[in-house]
């Protein structure tokens, strides 16, 4: 699984770091060697135990810190930017990300409140309030400590199409609105971040754009995959998981699992379930409170493609938002 891929003067070193916390599998990050360039592509997670694996496996490779000679970043989430303020503090590394990202790594302006008072609206207005407390408390509290989540370096701007130390810059929005993808077009490697994951796990989260507005992020996910099929690529390095090498069978995989569950979504409303709480109740049972956040934002995210498509319909009744069938 972390096997060390070679063609002339182009090596991708591995890194990953095995979870059992979550369905995730690993942290993956990955040093992407050019000739003479070596560049760091996310940076795990936060703590002491990954810090120590990433070394460790650095020196497996050979490799001195100091060789490294940018890191960038796939997206803003911080599984994948855990060692950025070390790093580039202790060793001076330059730190690249995509502007969507660098927004909400540095907290840029009314970012922090923003997310807040989207997430507050979103969930009241979905009627899930009283699973959202403990998640709202703790924007609420990093509001407040800024500093424990915010990224120390200045973060340089990526744009689509832009070549860096070999790769270049193919926007993949759908898993977060700011993620990018790394594309080695001689060899076809692509280094995915989120966007693809080996199990076809589709995890497009609700986010939202630059004014607050909700991001419909299945829509987002699925015009990149429509994107991404043009792309000649051998192998994926993704964030989380294997690396793979039958891309056109995961984005199946993926897709189908899409609209398995909006078919899903579309029986339950059928049978009686009319509020996104109900749905996901009825779905998931007692891990909608368990993994709350990802499920409501499949549900929501589900609604809103089920509503492009015109199979759903919603209405405001009663504080919240109400679904129903558009088929008479
Ligand atoms: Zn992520």
């Amino acid at each position: 699984m972390d096997e060390i891929i070679r063609t002339d003067g182009k090596t991708v070193y591995p890194i990953i770091f095995p979870v059992n916390y979550s369905n995730m599998g690993s942290i993956n990050c990955y040093i992407y060697q050019n000739g003479n360039e070596y560049t760091l592509i996310d940076a795990g997670i936060k703590g002491e135990e990954f810090e120590q694996f990433f070394y460790r496996k650095l020196s497996d490779y050979s490799i001195e810190i100091k060789q490294i000679n940018r890191i960038i970043l796939t997206h803003f989430h911080e599984d994948h930017t855990g060692l950025v303020n070390k790093l580039a503090k202790d060793y001076s590394i330059p730190v690249y990300a995509s502007q969507i990202a660098i927004t909400r790594l540095k907290c840029e302006g009314d970012y922090l409140q923003k997310k807040l008072t989207f997430y507050q609206e979103l969930y009241n207005q979905y009627g899930v309030m009283e699973y959202a407390i403990e998640r709202l408390a703790k924007m609420e509290n990093t509001l407040h400590n800024k500093e424990k989540v915010i990224l120390l370096p200045t973060i340089h701007r990526l744009e689509e199409g832009q070549q860096i130390g070999g790769l270049q810059i193919i926007a993949v929005p759908g898993h977060s609105p700011d993620s990018i993808g790394f594309w080695d077009k001689e060899n076809g490697w692509l280094f995915a971040g989120d966007f693809l994951l080996a199990s076809g796990m589709t995890n497009a989260l609700i986010d939202h754009d630059e004014a607050g507005e909700v991001i419909n992020p299945l829509m987002q996910y699925i015009d990149s995959i429509k994107k991404v099929k043009s792309f000649s690529i051998e192998y994926v390095f993704a964030g989380h998981e294997a690396v793979f090498q039958n891309l056109d069978e995961v984005i199946e995989k993926s897709l189908s699992k899409t609209e398995y569950k909006l078919q899903k979504l579309v029986k339950k409303i059928r049978e009686g379930h009319h509020t996104a709480r109900a749905i996901g109740e009825a779905i998931y049972g007692p891990r909608f409170a368990k993994h709350f956040i990802f499920i409501i934002s499949e549900i929501i995210g589900l609604t809103l493609l089920a509503q492009e498509r015109g199979i759903v319909e919603r209405h405001w009744q009663g504080g919240q938002w109400i679904f129903q069938l558009k088929e008479s």
